[in-house]
């Protein structure tokens, strides 16, 4: 028998609940297939499209070079690769973004009429969205009672499955090369972030630091990478987790997420793994607190299930109504790390050096833009999209509604963030700011989070002049809080 095994976001061998059962049922043909006609407005925006191709170069490697990939509509390169194949079974693991539901669910019913057999596994979640609904049958709206009383008190997430002894791949696969799929950006040096060089000597493709960060400095990409970032949180990160995550400066945190986004890890590893380590370590209130952050991550695709328009509408009607300003040259100064408040430029410049943000400084910024700036959420839900590797449908729709506080269970809008005493609780020796921010490594903490504070003296001695070397703040964050509160009073009731 030859079963296809369809890799989609489960890019590896261990705990891969379709591939164990493939292999142990015949042949394997095991294919990835880049579908973006069927994902529309979301298929995978740059930085993910980086990581998706390293990804893939790992997997084709540890699975001896056998990989197939193709690009098109995914129902008509199966159907080519049934008939090249003498395929009889095609089987997946489940996703849940509402485009691919639709898609799945129709290629299921078409090949089964066929007389093919097809089927789909529980590989991606901990908890299907499905299986956890209140007492009337609703969805639960609320993260803590979805968690405590839904998740945590039904069926406990599965043990993790082995690789499969032996993989028995066809013979004579056609392959073709993963940089057919043009994931890389191949045409286009972009210039440097903050300035335009006049020389294009000097002038990276952007992709470079993102290799970098995480292939030269990092632990790489793909199924052995996230083991190992795994192993190393549990020994160094988790221990102290639920104190330090909210330091951006600290390596408290896994930085597991594009690992987990792509499959490269499930999260049953990383939930098993983290509980037997806690255990030999008494570290049972961080390890609670990390995984009630999986439990966040459960909550994202559950509200995405249930209301599959998370990603482009407010979950709450009333934030329809909301004077938002539509200014494409603020939005360029968010984007850019140029607002001239220290905390969201580092993380902006973050973002756009590693393709990463740590969550305490995605917050900051978050609520910067739609709150301080009043900007729509769905813009820096885009630019999240383009720039993040972990750039996930359902944590990031979920997250920015709750930023803005139009999402279920969100953070009230009134609540605004101070950009300056963040900076000060949460960057105290100001050692972040000052990593992606060095035209401000002079100047003293005192004034660090808030240079338009600086005496003129100081700024002289640290070498920064406000409006050349770093930006005047953008706008006035007393103003444009009060700003805001009226914008939340004008919608609430
Ligand atoms: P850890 O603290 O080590 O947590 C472990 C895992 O739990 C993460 O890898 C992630 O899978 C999950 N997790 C942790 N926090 C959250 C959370 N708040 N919501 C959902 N899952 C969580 N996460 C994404 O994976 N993709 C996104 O596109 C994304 N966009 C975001 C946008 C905004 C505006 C905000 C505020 C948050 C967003 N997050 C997103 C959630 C969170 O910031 C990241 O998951 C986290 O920073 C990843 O770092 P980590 O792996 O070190 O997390």
């Amino acid at each position: 028998m030859v079963i296809i095994h369809w890799f989609r976001q489960d890019l590896r061998l261990s705990d891969n609940p379709s591939l164990f059962e493939a292999a142990g049922n015949g042949q394997v043909l095991p294919v990835f297939i880049l579908d973006d006609h069927s994902a529309g407005q979301w298929a995978s925006g740059r930085a993910s499209r980086w990581w998706l191709h390293h990804s893939l170069e790992a997997l084709n490697e540890s699975l001896n070079g056998r990989l197939l990939v193709r690009q098109g509509d995914a129902e008509k390169v199966l159907r080519d690769l049934i008939k090249e194949y003498k395929v009889d079974a095609v089987y997946w693991n489940r996703c849940y973004e509402p485009w691919r539901i639709q898609r799945d669910q129709r290629i299921k019913k078409s090949l089964r009429d066929d007389g093919l057999e097809v089927k789909s596994f529980h590989g991606s979640l901990l908890w299907e969205p499905w299986t956890v609904l209140k007492k009337d049958g609703t969805p639960y709206k609320v993260f803590t009672p979805y968690y405590r009383k839904g998740c945590l008190i039904s069926e406990p997430p599965r043990e993790p499955l082995p690789v499969p002894k032996k993989i028995q791949c066809v013979a004579k696969i056609a392959k073709k090369n993963i940089n057919t799929l043009g994931l890389l950006p191949s045409k286009g040096l972009v210039p440097e972030q903050n300035h335009e060089p006049a020389d294009p000597s000097k002038q990276v493709r952007w992709d470079h630091n993102l290799y970098t960060h995480w292939c030269e400095q990092g632990r790489g990409v793909g199924e052995t990478a996230a083991k190992n970032k795994l192993r190393d949180f549990i020994n160094k990160g988790l221990n102290g987790y639920k104190e330090g995550r909210d330091y951006p400066a600290r390596h408290s945190v896994s930085q597991l997420s594009a690992h987990l986004h792509f499959g490269e890890v499930s999260p049953n590893q990383v939930w098993h793994a983290s509980a037997a380590a806690a255990t030999e370590n008494n570290a049972e209130t961080d390890l609670d607190c990390f995984h009630s952050e999986l439990g966040w991550r459960e909550f994202s695709y559950y509200l995405l299930y249930h209301f599959p328009t998370l990603p482009e509408q407010n979950f709450q009607p009333k934030f329809d109504r909301f004077p938002w300003q539509d200014d494409p040259k603020i939005l360029k100064r968010w984007q850019k790390g140029l607002t001239g408040i220290p905390i969201v430029d580092a993380g902006m410049r973050e973002l756009w050096q590693t393709g990463f943000m740590h969550n305490r400084v995605r917050m900051i910024v978050g609520s910067f833009l739609v709150k301080n700036l009043l900007q729509q959420w769905r813009q820096g839900e885009a630019w999240f999209w383009d720039c993040l590797v972990d750039a996930d449908l359902a944590s990031n729709s979920a997250s920015w509604q709750w930023v803005a506080g139009s999402g279920a269970d969100a953070a009230p809008y009134f609540r605004i963030f101070n950009p300056v005493t963040q900076g000060q609780k949460f960057d105290p020796d100001g050692e972040y700011i000052r990593r992606y921010v060095p035209e401000l490594s002079g100047l003293p903490n005192k004034y660090l989070f808030s240079p338009w504070y600086a005496p003129a003296h100081v700024l002289e001695q640290s070498g920064v002049v406000l409006g050349d070397h770093y930006p005047e703040p953008v706008v006035d964050l007393k103003f444009s809080r009060e700003r805001a509160l009226e914008g939340w009073q004008a919608i609430k009731s």
